[in-house]
This record gives C-alpha cells, sequence and structure tokens, in this order.
C-alpha cells in the first residue's frame, strides 16, 4: 500500500477540541466549527492512551499524515492514566510471548528513550519476597522464568541480606529475588511526551471526539465518523481503544474477541513514609496476577495494590474503589511491610485493565478488511511495551498490508531540555530561572511546592491542558496530601485567567465536569 506522503515536512500538527452540542452551557469552549481538511488522512489512530501516542510518536518518524482521536479531553485518560507505574523487566512474563518479546526489549530501551521524552525515571529495582518454606522453594523457578525471559541480571537473596537491603520488611521474611532493573517512571508524562513529539512534527490530534460508526470499510479511503457531524477519510485504521476496542471493532464487524475490565485498586501513601523501602517490593506472583506490591513512586510517595477483580462486559466506568478492596490491600501488604499499618494514606483510586479472554496482546492486521488494524488486550504492561509495541504494529503493517514507510529525516525523537517538569527539577532550586521570573517563587500547591510559574508554563506547553485534571498531569499540582483542599480554587482561578473564560466554565476533565454546578451558577446569578 503507498501512501501519499503528505506530511506537512516541518510543520507541527493542530491540536483540536470538539464538544457535543448540549454536553454543558460553556461547551462551546471546547467547539471548533473550523471545517476539517477533506484531503485522507494515511492513518488514523483511535484512542488517545499510551499506546495510541507511542503509535503516533513511532508514526511520526516516517513521511505519513496521521491523526490521532480521542474522546476525552486529554491524552491518557483511559487505562494509562491509573496504573502501578512500573517499568517491567519482563522477568515473570510469559516466555516466548509476544508481551515478553516486547516488555524485555523496551525495557533496555527505556532509560534512554526517558532521557529523550524528558520523561523522570528511576531504576530502583524490584525484590519478590518469599515468606514461607513454599514461597522459598519458588523462588529458583522464578529465577528460572527470568533467564528464560533474558532477564539475566538477577540474584537470590538470603534472609539476612533482604532485611539488610530492606529492613522494614517483615523479618519472618525467608528470602528473595532482587530484579535489579524493574524501575519506576512519571505514567502520565510518557502519554503527554510521545503525543508532544508527535504533535511537533505534523500528528493532528482531536480531542472529544468519540468515534461511532466507520464505513467504507473495504474501499482504499475509509471513513471514520465522530460525534455527530464530523468526518475522517483515510487509509488505515488503527483501533487502539483499550477497554473499547470491543465497541469501536463492532463498528467495522472485526474479528471476535471477548474483553472485560480487570479491576484494579490503589492506595497511596505520605511523601513521610517514602524512606521506610527502597526496592519494588513484590509478593510470590499467581497465575491470575503480579500480586500486590509495595513500590515507591517516582513522585516520593508509596503506592500499594492493585486488587485484580474482573467485572463484567462493558463496565469500563467501573473505577470505583470498594471497602474490600482496599482492605485486602492492607492485608496482604502490611504482612510485608508491618510499619506501613501506622502510615497516612492520602488517596485510594482504582485502574481497569482490559482483560481479553484470548490473551494478551491480541493483534489483527487486515481485520476482516484491508487497512484495518486492532489492537487489544494489552493489559498490565502496556505502559512498558507502548514504543516497542508500536513498532511492532508499524513492521506488522509494512509486511501483511505492503505498507511503504519512508523516514523523515527531519523528525523530531526528543523533548527540550525545558520539558522536564517543575517537580522533578525544581525553578526555585535554580537561581537564574528564578530570576528571570518571580511567578516560580510564588507557590499554588504547597503540598507538592509547585509554583504559578510552572502552571503557566505547563499551559503554554505544546499540548496545552483545557482541564484541571490534564493540569494535574503534568505539574503534580492538586496531587498532594491535600488532595487539593487548599490549592484547589487557585488552580481553577489559573485556569480561568489563562484560557479567559469564566470560573463556571473550567471543567475536571472536559464538559459535563464543570467545578461550579449548573444549580450554584444558577443561584449565584
Ligand atoms: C491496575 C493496573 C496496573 C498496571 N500497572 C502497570 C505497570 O506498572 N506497568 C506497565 O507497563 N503497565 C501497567 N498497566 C497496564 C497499562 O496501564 C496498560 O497496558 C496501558 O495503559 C493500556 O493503554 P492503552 O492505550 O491500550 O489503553 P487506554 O489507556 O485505555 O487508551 C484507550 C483510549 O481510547 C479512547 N477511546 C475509547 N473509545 C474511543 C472512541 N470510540 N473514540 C475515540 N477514543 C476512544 C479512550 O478514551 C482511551 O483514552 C497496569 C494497568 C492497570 C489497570
Amino acid at each position: 500500500m503507498e501512501l501519499k506522503n503528505t506530511t506537512k515536512s516541518g510543520q507541527a500538527g493542530w491540536v483540536r477540541y470538539c464538544c457535543k452540542e448540549g454536553d454543558c452551557n460553556e461547551g462551546v469552549r471546547f467547539k471548533n466549527t473550523d471545517p476539517l481538511n477533506e484531503e485522507p488522512y494515511d492513518i488514523a489512530i483511535i484512542g488517545a492512551g499510551v499506546v495510541g501516542c507511542a503509535l503516533a510518536y513511532e508514526l511520526s518518524q516516517y513521511q505519513s499524515r496521521v491523526i490521532l482521536i480521542e474522546k476525552a479531553f486529554d491524552v491518557g485518560e483511559g487505562t494509562s492514566k491509573a496504573n502501578s507505574a512500573i517499568i517491567h523487566t519482563g522477568f515473570d512474563a510469559a516466555a516466548g510471548s509476544l508481551e515478553s518479546e516486547l516488555v524485555s526489549s523496551a525495557s533496555r530501551e527505556w532509560p534512554d528513550m526517558a532521557q529523550k521524552l524528558k520523561v523522570p525515571m528511576v531504576q530502583t529495582g524490584a525484590i519478590v519476597l518469599a515468606f514461607s518454606e513454599d514461597q522459598q522453594k519458588q523462588l529458583a523457578a522464578i529465577q528460572q522464568k527470568s533467564v528464560d525471559n533474558g532477564v539475566t541480571d538477577n540474584e537470590i537473596l538470603d534472609a539476612t541480606t533482604v532485611r539488610k537491603l530492606e529492613p522494614n520488611v517483615n523479618p519472618n521474611v525467608r528470602g528473595g529475588l532482587r530484579v535489579p532493573r524493574e524501575s519506576i517512571i512519571d505514567p502520565f508524562a510518557v502519554s503527554i511526551a510521545f503525543a508532544e513529539v508527535a504533535l511537533s512534527n505534523g500528528t493532528d490530534i482531536l480531542f472529544g471526539a468519540e468515534v461511532n460508526s466507520i464505513t467504507e470499510t473495504d474501499q482504499s479511503v475509509k471513513t471514520v465518523h465522530v460525534n455527530k457531524d464530523l468526518k475522517i477519510r483515510c487509509n488505515i485504521i488503527i483501533n487502539v481503544a483499550g477497554l473499547w476496542s470491543r465497541a469501536v471493532a463492532d463498528q467495522y464487524k472485526g474479528e471476535a474477541f471477548h474483553i472485560n475490565p480487570r479491576r484494579g485498586q490503589f492506595l497511596l501513601y505520605d511523601k513521610t513514609c517514602r524512606k521506610l523501602i527502597e526496592h519494588i517490593l513484590l509478593p510470590i506472583p499467581t497465575k491470575k496476577t503480579k500480586g500486590k506490591l509495595i513500590a515507591p513512586t517516582i513522585f516520593g510517595n508509596i503506592l500499594t495494590g492493585p486488587t485484580a477483580e474482573d467485572l463484567p462486559y462493558g463496565s469500563n466506568d467501573a473505577n470505583d474503589t470498594t471497602q474490600e478492596g482496599l482492605e485486602e490491600i492492607e492485608a496482604s501488604t502490611h504482612q510485608m511491610c508491618p510499619s506501613l499499618a501506622d502510615q497516612p494514606v492520602i488517596a485510594a483510586y482504582a485502574g481497569l485493565r482490559c482483560n481479553c479472554q484470548e490473551g494478551s496482546y491480541f493483534i489483527r492486521f487486515n481485520d476482516m478488511h484491508p487497512g484495518i488494524v486492532t489492537v487489544t488486550g494489552i493489559r498490565s504492561t502496556g505502559l512498558t511495551s507502548s514504543f516497542m509495541l508500536a513498532r511492532y504494529i508499524i513492521d506488522g503493517m509494512k509486511e501483511q498490508s505492503g505498507l511503504n514507510l519512508i523516514r523523515n529525516t527531519k523528525a523530531k525523537n526528543s523533548r527540550d531540555e525545558s520539558s522536564w517538569p517543575g517537580w522533578w527539577k525544581p525553578p526555585y532550586e535554580n537561581e537564574d530561572k528564578l530570576a528571570s521570573c518571580p511567578d516560580y517563587g510564588k507557590m499554588i500547591c504547597y503540598c507538592e511546592n509547585i509554583s504559578s510559574g510552572e502552571l503557566r508554563d505547563a499551559l503554554c506547553s505544546p499540548l496545552s491542558p483545557q482541564t484541571t485534571d490534564a493540569l494535574k498531569r503534568r505539574t503534580r499540582a492538586h496531587m498532594g496530601r491535600c488532595q487539593g483542599f487548599n490549592c484547589g480554587v487557585p488552580i481553577i482561578e489559573t485556569v480561568r485567567d489563562h484560557s479567559e473564560i469564566p470560573m463556571a466554565s473550567v471543567t475536571k476533565r472536559g464538559p459535563g465536569s464543570n467545578w461550579i454546578s449548573p444549580q450554584v451558577q444558577k443561584e449565584a446569578r
């Protein structure tokens, strides 16, 4: 398949926000009435989770005209916003599987990729802990599995060494398996960074755009129908809609597969207890799950979880936490590290894994129609594998659809130095930066020490956040111990002033999630 290679060479793509009529009074802020260019895109990606964003990033290294279509109002709003934030080595994957291959090769490249993308990442290492004789025996088998997965840099530790490395683990520990390259990362920045680079290379991004039907599926130019009135014409469609990939595949009658959300609940501890652990602490895995871990976060907290609860097909919004789920996490993680029981929890949240009954990493090229690719079941490791998976999909399209892609030698593959988030490289510690603008000294979020200068920088960044959640994921303002109790209003005011909109139009995650309810607005008038 020949592409037209119509890349606007050297030109950045555009970002547009759509809004369905009647979603909210001020939805007009998100509504862009300019008609879309009628010229067909080479490739339309449906879903801007970490996989869709990585695909946009990798495709932007070629001369191709690509559009990323997302129903939410920011990238990474689906499963990608709520995970354990670990860059896995793949030591415990099913050896010989596609997942193992992609995760293990991605993990080796991640240190370099994180530097390119300016995404904070730290190699803490992980220890799989054994607390019984039986578990201790299993360590050798896990080590062998790790070697089978190409992760040979690991070692079995005796109980004394584990206690020396991690003095706060349960003193009854009998040994462990140390996997030094397991790492923690800023999970939000990954999708944002991939999308920003793609955007700068010419990828167009459409937010608030729900794909609801796909027609002309057997023609070389297909039509993707978005919301009520938008039509996007393209040669190739890649369905990376995560939990919604079945609903999207139904629109083109793709091959049968069955998915259900597998919920994972988490507890987030205050930064005051960060010193309790050094490594990611893992239990002995079961067939179904890696088990409930205790992990340091890149932001300086401790995270425990996740649960693994299979929910019925379609419960894609069931990301609430439950008392039973949180108690289950406490029971197993407090057993591993008893001191955690006295520590303050500042938040609880849940993410939904895309569990595919036909197996993880279910990928179909030319899915019942030439030029339509279905990617689903990216269940537990998609953050890690994202860009390797994207390369696998591109190679598959070359081989199986005869796609002819030419490298764009002018494409960027990295973000500028200034893209490091302020919480990672605080501007108030940089005298020159502070002198350049006093706003870097005006704190808005006191828990995380985020200044109004950092909020402004984020609001002016290439993929400018339009909602307070999007701003939160870029800066960490609102993510600290107070969870927005103190900084919530100043943050909303900052968005209002920057976007020059009324306070009542500021939303948490797009139309319909206004911070000020319509009732309050009415009463105030
Ligand atoms: C509890 C838990 C822990 C995890 N821990 C880790 C970990 O430590 N390390 C790791 O590597 N991975 C981890 N994962 C897995 C990882 O988070 C996922 O594999 C990854 O986020 C999947 O990304 P995605 O892009 O496939 O899906 P999503 O992020 O869900 O993206 C799909 C996107 O498609 C959009 N969409 C859906 N339908 C439409 C439509 N009709 N039109 C337009 N847009 C649409 C959605 O809004 C969404 O943004 C974990 C997952 C969970 C749930």
